[in-house]
């Protein structure tokens, strides 16, 4: 699997002006995500997505791909589009994955609950330094 997806995310031509990006309504830095992940950076690819859409593994599965990112990359029009929901699927998979193990859901719960019961908490930002927002999102 890895394979494939590396091999994929490699046929991308790092567009000066990525039309994938623009295709995309809540403008995925599709780009971004693919130099990141092409040079081992799995977590910064990953933190990428999701500081760019929490719900970025399901919108990897559920979009219509073929008529945004996908549809609008430019190796689409004379061949075969980059597949980007794949590649935002494997990486979302494994940014989430690498959460579950770190953060037990029992704990993630207790650690909101807290915040939630302390009101000057609210005074901070949402997240701890180094706890990612997407921690809603596991509990
Ligand atoms: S349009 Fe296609 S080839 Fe260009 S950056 Fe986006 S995914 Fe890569």
């Amino acid at each position: 699997m890895k394979e494939m997806i590396i091999e994929e995310a490699k046929r991308c031509l790092q567009c000066k002006r990525p039309q994938c990006s623009k295709g995309c309504p809540i403008g995925t830095p599709v780009k971004e995500m693919i130099t990141l992940l092409l040079e081992g950076q799995m977590q910064e690819a990953g933190a990428l997505l999701f500081e760019n859409n929490p719900l970025s593994i399901i919108c990897s599965m559920i979009c219509p791909h073929e008529i945004f990112c996908e549809g609008h990359c430019i190796l689409g029009r004379k061949g075969k589009a980059v597949q980007v929901s794949s590649i935002a699927n494997y990486i979302s998979t494994r940014y989430i994955d690498r959460f579950r193990t770190r953060y037990q859901p029992g704990k993630a719960f207790l650690h909101q609950v807290t915040w939630l019961q302390e009101p000057e908490s609210w005074r901070r930002p949402f997240t701890s330094p180094g706890v990612p927002h997407m921690q809603l999102l596991i509990i």
